[in-house]
C-alpha cells in the first residue's frame, strides 16, 4: 500500500486542473466545489493550474470562459495562475530523470501499428494494452531534439498489485500489465502526455492532495508509479463521483443544458449548483 504525504504539521495544499477545450460544466463545477471545501476545512490552500497542453483543442477563449465560470460558481483559487502550455522545460527535465533511471523507452509504434498488433480481445471502456513490441528495442539519436521527436513509454511492473487508500472510495487496487499498460508519458509532437504533465506539475506546486474525478482512478496507480521512479513523495487523492445526465450519462465537454453557462442563463444560483447535479441537472426539483 503506497503511504502517501498527508503531511501532518505542514499546510494543505490543494488543486483544480482544468483543461479548456470547451466550456466547464457541472460536473467540473461539482468536483472543483469538493476540491475547494476539503483545502478549507483543512485551513489550506488551492491552486489553480490550467491544463492546455494540447495545442489543437485548448482555445484562449475556453481559458478566459473558465475562470470566468469557475468563479460564478463560487471558486476562488490563489493569485498565482500556472499555464501547462508554459512549462515545457520543466516538462523536459522530468522526462529526463525518468531515462536517467531507465523506466522508460522510445517507442515509434503508430496508432496503427498498436491496434494491429493487439489480437487479444480488450475489456470494454478499458484502453487496448500496449504490446510491448519497442520495449527491448536499440535506439540511437543523433541528438537530444531527435530523442525528443519520438513516443516514450514508462514500463510498466508487469504483475505488480499497486494499491493506494482513497479519501472517499477506500481501498483502491490495480494490477500493472493488467489493467494498464507500458503508458506514453512524451509524445513525438514534442509534449509530455496527461500522466507525465500532471505529476510533475503535482510535484512543483508542492500538492498534498489531489481531488478529481473517479474516471481517473487508474491513472492514479499509473501516477504512483511515475511518483515512485522519480523518488516524489505521492499526495492523497481523493476522487469524486462523476455526475450523470437524467439519462444516466457521463457529461460530455458539450454539455449542453448541464454547461454552466445554460444553466445561469435559466436562473440557476451557484449555491444550487450540487443540488442540481443530484437531480441530473433538472433546474428545478419537483417541476
Ligand atoms: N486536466 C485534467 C482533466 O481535466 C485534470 C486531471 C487531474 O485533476 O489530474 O481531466
Amino acid at each position: 500500500m503506497v503511504k502517501s504525504k498527508r503531511r501532518i504539521f505542514g499546510e494543505y495544499v490543494g488543486r483544480v486542473a482544468p483543461t479548456p477545450t470547451g466550456l466547464m460544466h457541472l460536473g467540473h463545477a461539482c468536483t472543483f466545489l469538493e476540491a475547494q471545501r476539503r483545502a478549507r476545512a483543512a485551513g489550506g490552500k488551492l491552486l489553480l493550474r490550467i491544463e492546455d497542453l494540447d495545442q489543437a483543442r485548448c482555445k484562449p477563449e475556453f481559458v478566459e470562459a473558465l475562470a470566468e465560470d469557475l468563479a460564478w460558481a463560487g471558486l476562488s483559487w490563489e493569485p498565482e495562475v500556472l499555464r501547462q502550455s508554459e512549462r515545457l522545460a520543466w516538462f523536459r527535465e522530468v522526462l529526463g530523470r525518468l531515462r536517467e533511471a531507465g523506466v522508460v523507452y522510445p517507442c515509434s509504434c503508430s496508432r496503427k501499428d498498436v491496434a494491429e498488433a493487439i489480437r487479444a480481445p480488450h475489456v470494454e471502456g478499458q484502453e487496448p494494452l500496449y504490446p510491448g513490441t519497442c520495449r527491448e528495442r536499440e535506439f540511437v539519436f543523433g541528438s537530444e531534439a531527435e530523442a525528443l521527436a519520438i513516443n516514450w513509454r514508462f514500463r510498466v511492473p508487469d504483475g505488480e498489485a499497486i494499491a493506494f487508500e482513497d479519501g472517499r472510495l477506500g481501498a483502491q487496487h490495480f494490477v500493472a500489465g493488467r489493467d494498464f499498460g507500458d503508458f506514453l508519458v512524451w509524445r513525438k509532437d514534442g509534449f509530455p502526455s496527461y500522466e507525465l504533465a500532471v505529476v510533475a506539475d503535482d510535484v512543483a506546486q508542492g500538492i498534498t492532495e489531489v481531488v478529481r474525478g473517479e474516471d481517473l482512478l487508474a491513472s492514479t496507480a499509473r501516477q504512483l508509479l511515475l511518483y515512485r521512479a522519480l523518488g516524489e513523495e505521492p499526495p492523497a487523492f481523493y476522487h469524486c463521483p462523476l455526475i450523470l445526465d437524467t439519462e444516466g450519462k457521463r457529461l460530455a465537454k458539450r454539455a449542453g443544458a448541464m454547461g454552466l453557462r445554460e444553466l445561469r442563463a435559466g436562473g440557476a444560483r451557484p449555491e444550487e449548483l450540487e443540488e442540481i447535479a443530484k437531480r441530473g441537472g433538472r433546474l428545478r426539483g419537483g417541476a
